[in-house]
């Protein structure tokens, strides 16, 4: 028998937790109902199943259930937000600030605003990938309605100042909102005391299903509307209409209730092995550098440069049994080095020989002992057929 895959890769996306999958299975066959169907006990019992996971999903991050729109995923959360917030608020300025870091889901929708004719401030980030908080201040002007920051990195985990940004935006009553699709479930995230109005995040990154995640939106102090970007039957309060899927907000739902519960003892257990993954390999592999701030971090995630050997060349060494990350999943299809750690001033050779440790909620110990071994021996083979390498060990190669 071939020995079992590892998977590392959990900021791509997580496994669904055998017990949020249970819960969801009576809602496709023996629940089938439609959770508009205002006439018979199908369509009650959806809505109560939807209700439920509602609250769930609601307390995870300290919001009211009215608080809650689903949609398919953090992508269309991003969208919903930022589009609807442009349309809605045109009047007030077109002017919207985030940061060169940001995900796909947020740049890509900014370039979308830019050709509808609004303007987006795409703000540098230091070394360690964190927002100078002087310089997103001194960027808002009279027309900025919008600043989106993400809560944490998918690449490098790296934190941003939330609560910062959000007193600085109350300061100057813009709107606040944030892409936590990588926080939630990992660390607490609670957008009311942090300041946010809006915010993106996913089921399948929490141990949920795929498709289905939610956007946060406030509605008291301050109440924040957004237009909305699919129209048809008014479902979620005339912000995402479409038929909800009721297993999946299901899943949703059980997924963010045991984030909640097993949140203080995962990230310990999980700190201790990402630490232990990346010193031995920091300590073991020469010109081997961590990506981002130590201290502002999620606690499962590594993001470690390893000199003049190729990512895609070291992955090639072990792929067939361990699933790991140069950059971004999202990003990895293309030979662009990633966009994050060139923001972060490092060179394309750098950006391309760094690798992404993700660790989820079903690794072992014995896992990122094998992972060590793999990478080490890896970036040794790649390095071994490198003259860039030989080069750099005769001192004729600089920095
Ligand atoms: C995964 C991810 C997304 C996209 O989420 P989907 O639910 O797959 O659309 C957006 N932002 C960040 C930070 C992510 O990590």
């Amino acid at each position: 028998m071939p020995a079992p895959l590892i998977y590392l890769d959990n900021n791509a996306t997580t496994p669904c937790d055998p017990r949020a999958l249970e819960v969801m299975l009576p809602y496709f066959f023996e629940m089938p109902g439609n959770a508009a169907s205002r006439n018979h006990p199908f369509g009650w019992m959806a809505e109560e199943a939807v209700k439920q996971a509602r609250e769930q999903v609601a307390l995870l991050i300290g919001a009211e259930t009215r608080e809650l729109v689903f949609t398919s995923g953090a992508t269309e959360s991003d969208n919903l937000a930022i589009k609807g917030v442009f349309e809605l608020y045109r009047r007030k300025g077109s002017h919207i600030i985030t940061l060169k870091t940001e995900h796909k889901a947020v740049l890509d929708t900014c370039r979308h605003i830019e050709k509808m004719g609004g303007e987006v401030t795409y703000l540098d980030v230091d070394e360690n990938g964190l927002v100078n908080l002087g310089a997103l201040e001194a960027a808002i002007r009279p027309d900025t309605i919008l600043v989106s920051v993400m809560w944490a990195n998918n690449e490098t985990g790296v934190i941003q100042p939330i609560a910062e940004i959000g007193a600085i935006c109350d300061k100057f009553g813009v709107l606040f909102m944030s892409d936590a699709t990588q926080a939630t479930g990992k660390i607490p995230v609670n957008p009311r005391e942090a300041g946010v109005h809006l915010m993106a995040f996913s089921a399948h990154k929490l141990y949920g299903p795929k498709g289905i995640g939610a956007l946060y939106i406030s509605r008291r102090a301050p109440r924040v509307k957004v237009a909305p970007i699919i129209d048809g039957g008014g479902h979620e309060q005339g912000m995402r209409s479409g038929t909800l899927n009721v297993p999946a907000i299901v899943g949703f739902g059980k997924a963010a209730e045991l984030a909640a519960q097993e949140m203080p003892q995962e990230s310990r257990r999980l700190r201790g092995l990402r630490d232990k993954l990346e010193s031995t390999l920091l300590g073991r592999v020469e010109e081997a550098h961590l990506n981002g701030s130590r201290e502002n971090r999620l606690p499962h995630v590594s993001n470690i440069a390893f000199r003049y050997a190729e990512a895609e060349s070291v992955l090639m060494t072990f792929n067939q049994r361990i699933a790991l990350s140069s950059g971004s999943a999202c990003t990895s299809a293309s030979i662009e080095p990633s966009h994050v750690l060139t923001a972060m001033g490092r060179s394309a050779d750098w950006a391309h020989s760094a690798l992404r440790f993700s660790l989820g909620r079903f690794n072992t110990e014995e896992e990122v002992e094998q992972v060590i071994t793999a990478v080490a021996e890896g970036v040794e083979k790649v390095r071994g057929m490198s003259p860039v390498w030989e080069l750099f060990k005769e001192g004729n190669l600089d920095g």
